[in-house]
This record gives C-alpha cells, sequence and structure tokens, in this order.
C-alpha cells in the first residue's frame, strides 16, 4: 500500500527552506509541459526524501536480464546496486536468466533478496532484448506484484556509481536517453515506418527515452510493459521489427502515457560518452562492452 500523500514528521522542519523567486537549482529543464519533474542533482534534497520515504517501508524491484554471454555482467552489477541502489530500502532483484545455476550469489544487505527466474534463450540478441517486454508483465502478474511497491527494469550490462534514491519514485517513470538530449526530436530514432506499430510521426516526441531504463509503481510498470509487449506481438505479426526494439515500442508509448517523473541522463549514462559540464554527476552508466563478441 503506497501512501498518496507524504507524510511529514515534526522533525523535517529544520531544512532549507524552498524560494519561489529564487534561482534554478539546475541549468537542466526541472519540469515537463504535462508537469511531471524532471529528477537530477541539485532538484531535490537528499535528506528530506529520506526522512519522507524510509517510514513508508518501502519495497523496491529491479529486473535483469543476464541470457547467454550477459551473465558475466551480473556480478559487477549487483556489487554496484548493493553499493548504490535504493540505500536503507527492502529491495528484491530479479534475474532473468537460463543459466540460474551460474548466477553469482553476491553478498547483500539486510532486507535484500535475490531472486532467479529461469528465461528461454533465443538465437537473436534482439529477440532476447524484445522478449523482456513479455517476462516483465508476466512475473508482475504472476508474483512481482504481491512482492514489490515499485519496480526498475533496467539493462544488466551497466553498473551504478552514485547513489539511486527515492528521488526516482514515481507512478511511471522513464529516463532521457544520453545520446539524443540535446537533439531536435525530428532527429531521434524512432521507428518512422508506417507499417509498425512504434511509428512516430515528425512533430510528435517530447524526450527520446532510453530502453535501459524505465520503472514505476508495480502496477503501472505491468500495464506498460504489456502494451509494449502487445504492440511487438503485433509488429511480429505482420513481419515487422522496430528500428530500435523494446526502445521503439517504449518511446511510442510514452508519447501517449506520458511518464510521471523523467529521469535525467545521470541514471542512464554510457562510459562510451565523455561527461558533459551539464551533468554534476553519474549514477548508472552503460559499461564500455564489447558488443560484436556479445552479440556473435
Ligand atoms: N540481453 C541478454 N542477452 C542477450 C541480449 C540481451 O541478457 O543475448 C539483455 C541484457 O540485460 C542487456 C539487454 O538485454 O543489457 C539489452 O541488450 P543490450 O544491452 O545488448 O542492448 P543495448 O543497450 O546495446 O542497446
Ligand atoms: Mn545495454
Amino acid at each position: 500500500y503506497i501512501p498518496y500523500y507524504l507524510p511529514c514528521p515534526e522533525i523535517l522542519s529544520q531544512y532549507p527552506q524552498p524560494k519561489l523567486l529564487e534561482q534554478r537549482p539546475t541549468e537542466l529543464l526541472t519540469l515537463t509541459p504535462w508537469l511531471a519533474p524532471i529528477v537530477s542533482e541539485g532538484t531535490f534534497d537528499p535528506e528530506l526524501l529520506r526522512l519522507i520515504y524510509q517510514p513508508l517501508n518501502l519495497t523496491v524491484g529491479l529486473t535483469v536480464f543476464a541470457v547467454g554471454k550477459y551473465l558475466g555482467f551480473v556480478q559487477h552489477f549487483l556489487e554496484s546496486a548493493e553499493q548504490f541502489f535504493m540505500q536503507g530500502y527492502r529491495v528484491s532483484y530479479y534475474v532473468f536468466t537460463d543459466a540460474p545455476a551460474a548466477v553469482p550469489r553476491v553478498p547483500l544487505g539486510p532486507g535484500r533478496v535475490l531472486r532467479v527466474l529461469p528465461v528461454q534463450s533465443h538465437a537473436r540478441w534482439e529477440e532476447v532484448s524484445m522478449r523482456r517486454m513479455e517476462a516483465i508483465s508476466r512475473h508482475i502478474a504472476q508474483r512481482a506484484h504481491r512482492e514489490v511497491d515499485y519496480l526498475f527494469c533496467v539493462d544488466v550490462d551497466m553498473v551504478f556509481r552514485n547513489p539511486w534514491g527515492p528521488e526516482t519514485l514515481g507512478d511511471l517513470v522513464a529516463a532521457i536517453h544520453p545520446g539524443y538530449y540535446a537533439a531536435p526530436r525530428r532527429e531521434f530514432p524512432y521507428e518512422r515506418r508506417h507499417v509498425s506499430t512504434a511509428f512516430v510521426a515528425d512533430g510528435e516526441g517530447d524526450f527520446y527515452y532510453g530502453g535501459a531504463v524505465f520503472g514505476g509503481r508495480v502496477d503501472r510498470v505491468y500495464e506498460f510493459a504489456r502494451g509494449c509487449h502487445m504492440a511487438i506481438l503485433a509488429d511480429k505479426a505482420n513481419g515487422v521489427m522496430a528500428a530500435w526494439q523494446e526502445e521503439s515500442h517504449l518511446n511510442r508509448r510514452f508519447i501517449s502515457h506520458k511518464p510521471t517523473k523523467v529521469l535525467s541522463p545521470e541514471y542512464i549514462w554510457d562510459d562510451r560518452k565523455p561527461r558533459p559540464p551539464d551533468l554534476k554527476l553519474i549514477r548508472f552508466s552503460t559499461l564500455d562492452k564489447n558488443t560484436q563478441w556479445l552479440r556473435s
């Protein structure tokens, strides 16, 4: 049960006052035109959020897929998550893999559990990646809806480098792709063929979101992942694969089902890119990986 108001105990009066007329806390946009917060360093008070959220005793789930060679990322991923992901909260890791026995048993902090879930392997990496929407929605319906309040679904070829905390919690959460945050939307790599259900017309689109991070309240994540899966199935029936697989479908769906919270690229960076001065820190980032080997 997630209260829809934030209970604020009396002790919370001692923190810097928010000032309506004061300078912007960051150079980045802090609010979308549909009034969803855009979260980046400087826009929130971590200590205040901790005092508000910790008493709620929330459980946050984190899904990753480690099929085939991607199993090699799990150890580093989990170790970094233990250090930085939702420190001080109850966390359930869900590792989907075709080799359950080979998942490394990383020591976990109190209140944190690891659940290993068997999934089928597929010959094509695109298929493995796209099938995540199906597996996630099924898993939520069967089990995770009882086990977690919020769920994030992320790529495994990434590591946490700085705190990821309750500032990220929201009904439906998207993250701005590090490759396109400065690009005009006509240059976004949306699916542009009408034949795909992921089609996006010129003049549509807000931000280009990364497929490697999405989340929210577990019921909203269910609806979202299931919607993407249905669109992927419809394309498949027509022999179509969208330009960037499930990322194209995720972007299509976020245009008509707007995220209620947007994470800045701090939350989905890429080690292969230098950190621009606009970003004060990097919290979660794709490793510089050998893509050719992984996909062969
Ligand atoms: N994945 C996997 N095995 C595969 C292909 C993909 O486990 O053979 C999972 C893994 O979690 C990976 C995610 O799907 O992080 C997305 O694939 P990838 O990271 O290669 O896509 P990219 O981020 O390069 O677009
Ligand atoms: Mn990836």
